[in-house]
């Protein structure tokens, strides 16, 4: 998605050779106009799956998935990562381990959103390990659901979360694949550093 990969590299910076940061438009302050064209690129992509439900991981999954909610007219439930005192009975949970954190939390959805009648679109903002749409999946799985497939706004092609999901036959749509972010400069795949 060529405004996305052009936002990344105006306004992203790459905080070393694994962690891009993006807090201008995505994780802190949001562009509202970006997140609607990525609502309707994630739409447009897996508009023939069939999708009921979208799933997603607070905080930053939220404002992608809304948009994307809003353009295949579908309810988005999003993960908490913490405790709730509203939240306490029927759920179904996975333990994930944060790459940015570097600690594990659980996660969890309570189990009236999503039955073995959904179709579910997991879809998160960054993808680097696998660990987040992992636990996602898992949710989904607990629940009976049908798995359409995990859109992601940022893969970071070089960390082995990609493999991880494409290994369990699930289709993966990334908007923005990033190869390296070696010295600060962002590659995208198969194209020319900028
Ligand atoms: P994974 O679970 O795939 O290892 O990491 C994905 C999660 O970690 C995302 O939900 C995202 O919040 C965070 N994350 C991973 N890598 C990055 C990164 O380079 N930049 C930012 N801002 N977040 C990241």
């Amino acid at each position: 998605m060529e405004l996305l990969k052009q936002k990344i590299v105006n306004e992203g910076k790459a905080l070393s050779d694994t962690v891009l940061k993006v807090d201008r438009f995505l994780n802190h302050q949001i562009d509202p106009q970006l997140m609607q064209e990525i609502g309707k690129e994630f739409a447009s992509l897996f508009q023939e799956s069939g999708i009921t439900k979208i799933l997603t991981l607070e905080s930053s999954g939220i404002a992608p998935s809304v948009m994307t909610g809003l353009q295949l007219d579908v309810p988005v439930i999003f993960a908490r990562k913490r405790k709730s005192l509203t939240l306490v009975e029927n759920l179904y949970s996975a333990n994930v381990y944060s790459f940015t954190k570097q600690e594990t939390s659980e996660i969890s959805i309570s189990s009236d959103f999503i039955t073995s009648e959904d179709t579910v679109l997991v879809i998160d903002d960054f993808l680097a390990n696998g660990q987040a749409a992992l636990g996602l999946i898992d949710l989904v799985k607990q629940a009976g659901a049908k798995i359409a497939g995990v859109g992601i706004v940022i893969e970071k092609a070089f960390q082995e979360g990609g493999s991880l999901i494409e290994e369990q036959g699930i289709r993966l749509e990334s908007l923005a694949k990033i190869a390296s972010l070696s010295k600060g400069n962002v590659t995208f795949e198969e194209e020319e550093t900028i």
